[in-house]
C-alpha cells in the first residue's frame, strides 16, 4: 500500500484564498505586527515571510526590527504600545529572544485580543476549555490537514510524538476537541513504538530526523510530520533508501527532512505529509487566518 499524499501547498492555498475573500467581504484591513530582536538568519526569513505573506492577501503586515542588545524593558514597551493601537489586529514577537529578554513575559504581555500566536496563557487556557481562543498556527495547520483527508477524527486513536508548549501540547488539546483519544508521548515515555502502533493518527513533533520508522505506524494510519530537521552528510547512510532526498543531499550538501522516515512509513501509512511541502506551509496561512479572525472580533 502507498500512502496518499496530503499536498500542504494547496490546503494552505485554500485557506489563503478564504482569507482573501473574506477580506474582500468585509472590506477590512487586519494589521498583522511582526517583531523580530536580533539577526537569528532563520527568524529573518521567517519574519519576512509573515509580513510578505500579509501583503500578499491584503493584510496590512508589518515586520519590526531591533538590535539583539534591546531590553526586555524597551520591547515591553513596544508591546504596549501595540497592544494599544487600534491599526494592529495581531501581534507575534518571533523567538527565539537574546538572553538578556525573559520571553514569558513578553509573551505575557501581548493583549489576548491580539495573541495571534495563541501562546499567552489565556489563549492556552481557552483552548483546553474549548472556548473561543486564537490556537497556535501550527498544530491548527494540522487540523485543517487532517480535515482535508475527509477522515473524522472522533473516536480514533491520535498518538502525538512530542509535548512542546507550540506544538504538541495545543496539537493534543485541538485532537481532544475534535473528540479523538488522544496520548501524549515524550522522551519518558516507555515502549514508544508499541504506543504509536495503536495510532489511527500519529503526529509526529520531535524534531529527531527519521525517528519515526514503518515499524512504529499502524497499517493506513494518517500520518502528520511537523518535524524540520536539516541533515548533512553524516546522515547520508539513513537517506541511501530515499533517492530523492538522497539526490539533494548530494547536490546541496544538506536535505530538510521530517521527523518521520517519509519513503519506508508512505508504504504502509494511509495518509502522509512531505516535508518540506506539508505542515510548513500551513502555519503562516492559518496565522493570516487568526490575524483576519482577531480583526472580524475586535472591529466587528
Ligand atoms: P521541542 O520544543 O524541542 O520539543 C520536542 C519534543 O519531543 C519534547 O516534548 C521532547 O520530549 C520530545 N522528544 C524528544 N526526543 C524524543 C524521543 N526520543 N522520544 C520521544 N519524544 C521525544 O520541539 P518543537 O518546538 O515542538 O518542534 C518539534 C519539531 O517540529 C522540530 O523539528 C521543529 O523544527 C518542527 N516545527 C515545525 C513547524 C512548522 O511550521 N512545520 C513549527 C514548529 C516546529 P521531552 O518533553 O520529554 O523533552
Amino acid at each position: 500500500m502507498t500512502a496518499t499524499l496530503i499536498d500542504g501547498k494547496a490546503v494552505a492555498a485554500e485557506v489563503e484564498a478564504e482569507v482573501r475573500a473574506e477580506i474582500a467581504r468585509s472590506g477590512l484591513r487586519p494589521g498583522l505586527t511582526v517583531i523580530r530582536v536580533g539577526n537569528d538568519p532563520a527568524s529573518e526569513i521567517y519574519v519576512r515571510n509573515k509580513a510578505r505573506k500579509a501583503e500578499e492577501l491584503g493584510l496590512a503586515g508589518d515586520e519590526r526590527i531591533f538590535p539583539d542588545t534591546m531590553s526586555e524593558e524597551a520591547l515591553l514597551d513596544e508591546i504596549a504600545r501595540l497592544n494599544e493601537d487600534d491599526a494592529v489586529d495581531g501581534i507575534l514577537v518571533q523567538l527565539p529572544l537574546p538572553p538578556q529578554i525573559d520571553s514569558k513575559k513578553v509573551i505575557d504581555a501581548i493583549s489576548p485580543a491580539k495573541d495571534v500566536d495563541g501562546f499567552h496563557p489565556i489563549s492556552v487556557g481557552r483552548l483546553h476549555l474549548g472556548r473561543p481562543t486564537f490556537a497556535p498556527c501550527t498544530p491548527a495547520g494540522v487540523m485543517r490537514l487532517l480535515a482535508s483527508t475527509g477522515l473524522n477524527p472522533a473516536g480514533a486513536n491520535a498518538v502525538v510524538l512530542g509535548r512542546s508548549d507550540i506544538v504538541g501540547k495545543p496539537m493534543a488539546a485541538l485532537l481532544l476537541g475534535a473528540n479523538a483519544t488522544v496520548t501524549i508521548c515524550h522522551s519518558k515515555t516507555a515502549d514508544l513504538p508499541s504506543v504509536t502502533r495503536n495510532a489511527d493518527i500519529l503526529v509526529a513533533a520531535i524534531g529527531k530526523p527519521y525517528f519515526v520508522t514503518a515499524e512504529m505506524v499502524k497499517p493506513g494510519a494518517v500520518v502528520i510530520d511537523v518535524g524540520i530537521n536539516r541533515v548533512g552528510p553524516d546522515f547520508a547512510a539513513r537517506l541511501a533508501h530515499d533517492e530523492q532526498k538522497s539526490r539533494v543531499l548530494a547536490k546541496n550538501g544538506h536535505a530538510t527532512v521530517g521527523d518521520v522516515d517519509f519513503a519506508r512509513v508512505r508504504e504502509v501509512a494511509g495518509w502522509i505529509t512531505p516535508v518540506p511541502g506539508g505542515v510548513g506551509p500551513m502555519t503562516i496561512a492559518m496565522l493570516m487566518k487568526n490575524t483576519l479572525t482577531a480583526a472580524l472580533r475586535r472591529r466587528t
